[in-house]
């Protein structure tokens, strides 16, 4: 048996939608973007939905709307992937890594407070990075992530930026459908960024969509999206420097129509990791996913697992590859990658938790659209492979 690490859940309404949009003139700026967006603005309660061409790209729209410029500072984390930190070096602002919470994995919400109040007294240095940081400008953001489809923390979140006057972005990207004390995940900050890459809960090829209550942002973000055309600027007149970030109306009939299924699509990821969790229970050697009490619904992303001390995870990688099964060491920490060891002289130890979670997690195959037996000959390969390699 040959298992794919993810794929997408494609059904026949996908492929007539976007086959729908082909029969007509308008492949881009027409009414499958503003569906979907509508769609997505009344699943989340929010104000707006602006579809964008990727998580990446709503991010980095988050960043700019947030007014966030070089050598602003911005607390964020280390456990990440890492478009989540670099959409703060595409504005030369500087990330103020905080530790994680090693149960979940997302930023550690006391850590993140005694950060913004370290930073804004006279043992900043602590918090800043060793080299890039000459010049700190001022802390402006929070940029808070989901991570593996789990919200973060948001209320101690949201106590700490309200404190210090910060705004507060989220990284939906990997947590569309979750719940956080009963409210959506992307409902918490001045703004969220959904990613709908091939793997996530919702695909539309490649796309994102930003979600925010604030006409202020909103406004500013579909300026920028859209080369920076503010609300009556005509095709030649551009009020700011703005970007291309629009979603195409092909991906975004994709979108709509996945939208139209999303609590299947979730219901069937959730049915996958149920399996995972009867299968793998008790095996000795690994830790399951640990959902916090705030979580009131889990918006299952990946299926990561942790291995316990002395399993080697490489030599595991390999035993699984070797039965068609793959997996990935999901997250080597953003402050590890060579260009922010470069340019912040990050080094090994200054984030044990994130980079403990680095070396000992592994994400096994997982999608919606993955069988009970593919499950079951995925857990039975891991239990051999630990056998042999523990
Ligand atoms: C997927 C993802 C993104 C970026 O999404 P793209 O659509 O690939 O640009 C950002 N942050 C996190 C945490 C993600 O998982």
């Amino acid at each position: 048996m040959k298992i794919p690490m993810s794929a997408p859940d494609i059904g026949e309404s996908e492929r007539q939608a976007v086959a729908a949009v082909l029969h007509t003139p308008r492949l881009s700026m027409g009414p499958q973007v503003e569906a979907f967006e509508a769609s997505m603005a009344h699943y989340l309660g929010a104000r707006h939905a602006i579809a964008v061409s990727s998580g990446t790209a709503a991010l980095h729209l988050c960043v700019r709307a947030a007014g966030i410029q070089d050598g602003d500072l911005v607390i964020t984390t280390p456990f990440s992937f890492v478009a989540s930190a670099n959409v703060l070096l595409y504005e030369r602002a500087i990330p103020v890594f905080v530790d994680v919470d090693p149960r979940t994995g997302n930023l550690d919400p006391t850590r993140v407070a005694e950060a913004a109040a370290g930073l804004a007294g006279s043992s900043a240095a602590r918090w800043l990075p060793r080299l890039g940081a000459e010049r700190p400008g001022e802390l402006r953001a929070i940029l808070a992530v989901d991570v593996f489809g789990q919200p973060a923390d948001y209320d101690p979140l949201l106590a700490t930026a309200q404190t210090h006057g910060l705004s507060l972005i989220e990284d939906a990207s990997e947590s569309l459908g979750a719940h956080y004390r009963g409210r959506p995940a992307g409902r918490f900050g001045d703004a969220a960024a959904f990613a709908f890459y091939p793997n996530k809960q919702l695909t539309t090829g490649e796309g994102g969509m930003v979600v925010t209550e604030r006409d202020d942002w909103a406004e500013r973000i579909q300026a920028l999206r859209n080369q920076g055309r503010a609300s009556g600027d005509s095709w030649l007149q551009h009020t700011y420097p703005g970007y291309n970030y629009r979603l195409d109306e092909m991906s975004s009939a994709l979108g709509q129509a996945q939208a139209e299924r999303l609590e299947e699509l979730l219901t069937k990821r959730d049915r996958v990791a149920g399996w995972y969790q009867e299968q793998l229970d008790g095996l000795p050697g690994i830790e399951l996913p640990w959902i916090a009490a705030e979580t009131t619904r889990m918006s299952w992303f990946v299926y990561v697992i942790r291995l316990g001390p002395g399993l080697d995870r490489s030599r595991l990688m390999a035993e699984l590859e070797s039965k068609g099964i793959p997996s990935r060491a999901y997250f080597e920490p953003i402050h590890w990658q060579p260009y922010m060891v470069e340019r912040f002289g990050f080094q090994v130890g200054n984030f044990p938790v994130a980079e403990d979670l680095g070396r000992r997690s592994l994400a096994l195959p997982f999608s919606g659209v993955m069988s009970g037996e593919q499950v079951e000959y995925v857990a039975a390969g891991l239990r051999e492979a630990i056998e042999r390699v523990g």
